[in-house]
Parts: structure tokens; sequence; C-alpha cells
């Protein structure tokens, strides 16, 4: 199976090419390295080319005959999306609307889609299914359930099948810590915290005490980057095998708060992780955890590393490496 994955050099993408190539496939990575890392890439034919590049989409596109392409190449970070959402549309928008064309033009059927919880804006319900309403409180979101209706009228026009797959919160890192989370500069939760473990960093600053939760901390559903790489592995067979376009949320459907990742780092790692309180961050809604039985149900999805405690010791391998590799 021929597999492009465009952005497979980033966080998530590079764990989707180890474990595509792990399971037989043949991947190339297609990636302009703005946030990625050529190295993070351990497997596979690395392409570097950039998404705005119609004719550079067109290249490798007409390099082999790709039983389906995976889009991880966005820009992802709701605080940014809110300041400057031209970014946000030229980028997730406009230059996944150029790949969707040239994938119709080189008879390429099947996608698979980096979408995010960020389409459902606040949750109506405790758990979030895939039925909820879609209504984004950010340009990020936005952008993202746009491409979600560009792939259903690309499917009735062009017969182009799509699997978009909502990602709850994206954590952990490869368990032999072969790659791991490295943006730059880093805004997640998970490997700020262990920043501030590993002294990288002085402390960990907490967005907000004040929501309508238990400790007034937000409430996010931590997944697994290699669990959520293996469902992109699924919803390619789904493809192959059934070959309906689909929508999918992906989470452990566990909530934990920013207080309560802080402690389980801190029992995690056995070191002290200095707080700070913060004011909100723009766009971020209170609580946003999955409802993922369709995924289980449709894909034959079963995360294998769905509690928080490994997902921080895998985060916490990654980032003793990442200190080490810093200071050499
Ligand atoms: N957060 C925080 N301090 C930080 C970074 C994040 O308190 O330095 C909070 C953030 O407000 C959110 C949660 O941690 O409630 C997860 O944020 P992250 O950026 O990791 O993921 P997102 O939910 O934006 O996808």
């Amino acid at each position: 199976m021929n597999v492009l994955i465009i952005g497979g050099a980033g966080y998530i993408g590079s764990h989707m090419v180890a474990l595509l190539a792990e399971h037989g496939a043949d991947v190339t990575t297609f990636d302009n390295l703005s946030s990625g890392y050529r190295d993070s890439v351990i497997a596979g034919e690395f392409v570097h080319g950039d998404l705005a590049d119609p004719y550079a989409i067109d290249a490798v596109l007409a390099r082999k005959r790709f039983d389906a392409v995976m889009h991880f190449a966005s820009y992802i970070q709701v605080g940014e999306s809110v300041r400057n959402p031209a970014i946000y549309y030229r980028n997730n928008v406009a230059n996944t609307l150029n790949l969707l064309q040239s994938m119709v033009a080189h008879d390429v059927k099947r996608f698979i889609f980096s979408s995010t919880a960020a389409v459902f804006g606040v949750p109506q319900t405790d758990l979030i299914d895939e039925e909820h309403v879609k209504a984004p409180i950010n340009p990020y979101g936005a952008s993202k359930l746009m491409v979600e209706r560009m792939l259903a009228d690309f499917d009735v026009a062009y017969g182009l099948k799509s699997v978009a797959l909502r990602y709850f919160n994206a954590a952990g890192a490869d368990p032999q810590a072969r790659i791991g989370e490295r943006h730059e500069p880093e805004t997640h939760l998970i490997p700020l915290v262990l920043q501030a473990a590993s002294g990288y960093r002085p402390n960990i600053s907490v967005f907000g005490r004040d929501y309508q939760t238990a400790d007034g901390t937000c409430i996010r559903d931590y997944i697994h980057v290699r669990d959520l790489a293996d469902a992109h592995r699924l919803a390619i067979e789904h493809l192959l095998h059934t070959g309906s376009s689909e929508q999918f949320n992906l989470g452990n459907g566990n909530g934990y708060s920013v207080a309560e990742v802080i402690e389980v780092a801190r029992r995690v790692t056995g070191r002290t992780i200095e707080v700070v309180d913060g004011p909100r961050r723009e766009g971020d809604p209170a609580k946003l955890v999955a409802n993922s039985t369709k995924a289980k149900a449709v894909l034959g999805w079963n995360p294998q590393f769905a509690d928080l405690e490994t997902i921080v010791k895998h985060a916490w391998a990654w980032e003793q490496r990442q200190l080490e590799a810093r200071k050499g």
C-alpha cells in the first residue's frame, strides 16, 4: 500500500509514518519543515515541499499511484487563530482545497483528514459524539469544519472518499522514545508541564482557575499519539474495504483538569513542578471530552495507552531525551 503523508515530519505525522511503516506500508512524507524535523521521519521516503505550492503537490502526486493521502500539515494553535485568522484560512482551508483538487486530478480517491474537537465549540453534552452540534468558537475550529464540509461535497461530486478524525488532545510519545512532541515554541500543556519538571522552564502557567469545573481548571481528553496513529491506519482499512466517508471523534472518554495533569506529572517524574496562575486563554471551552464509541464499533479501534500515567510516562522519557539533545 502506498500512502502519502502531508506533514509527516510533525508531531502526529511522524508517529503515523513510523506506525504505517511497521505495518508494511510504503510511506512518502511531504513536508516543508516549517515546524517539523527531518530526523523525525524515521521511515520511508522524504520529499521537501510546501503545501502552499500547487506545483509541488502535483509533482509529489505524480510520483506513484497513492492508495491514500493523509493530511497533518495545518496550523493548530487556538489562541493564535483568534489573533491571526487569515493564516488559518489560508493554510488550513485554501491549501487543503488545492490538495484535494490535485488528488481529484490524479485520481487518488482516499483521504484521511486531521480534524479536531474544536469543530464542536462549547459542548452541549457531557461526552461529545459525532452528532453533536458543530459551532466552533475560534478560527482554528472553523477552518477544520470548512474542510469537513468540502470533503462531503467532494465525495458527492468526485467520489473522493474520506475519513475525518476529530482529535481531542494528542499527547504522549513513541513508547521507545524515538520520536515525540517537538513544537517550537511549545504551547501544549503536557510537554510544558514536563519541561517545568525537567528544569528547562521555571514553571507552568495555569490558564484560568475560574471555569465551571470541579477545581476551576479546564478539562481535556488526552489521547496517546500512538493510539491516534492507529485510528488513521484503521481508517485507511475502512476506506479500502467499506468505502463510505465518515467522521470519528477520537479520545479516551476520560476528562482530566489542568490541575490533575500537573499532579500526574508530579507523580510520574518525582520532581517539584512550580505552578503560576495565569489568565484564561482566548477560545478555550471549559471541558472537551469525547465519546469514541463509533470509532471503536466501526473501525475496531482499541486504544492501547489509554491511561494518563502511561501517556505522561512516555512523554517524560521523550522530554529527558530532548533535554540531553538540547545540551549536546
Ligand atoms: N494550558 C495551560 N497552560 C499552558 C498550556 C495549556 O493551562 O501553558 C491549558 C489550556 O488552557 C487547555 C489545556 O491546558 O485548557 C490544554 O491545552 P493545549 O494547548 O495542550 O491543547 P488544546 O486544548 O488547546 O488543544
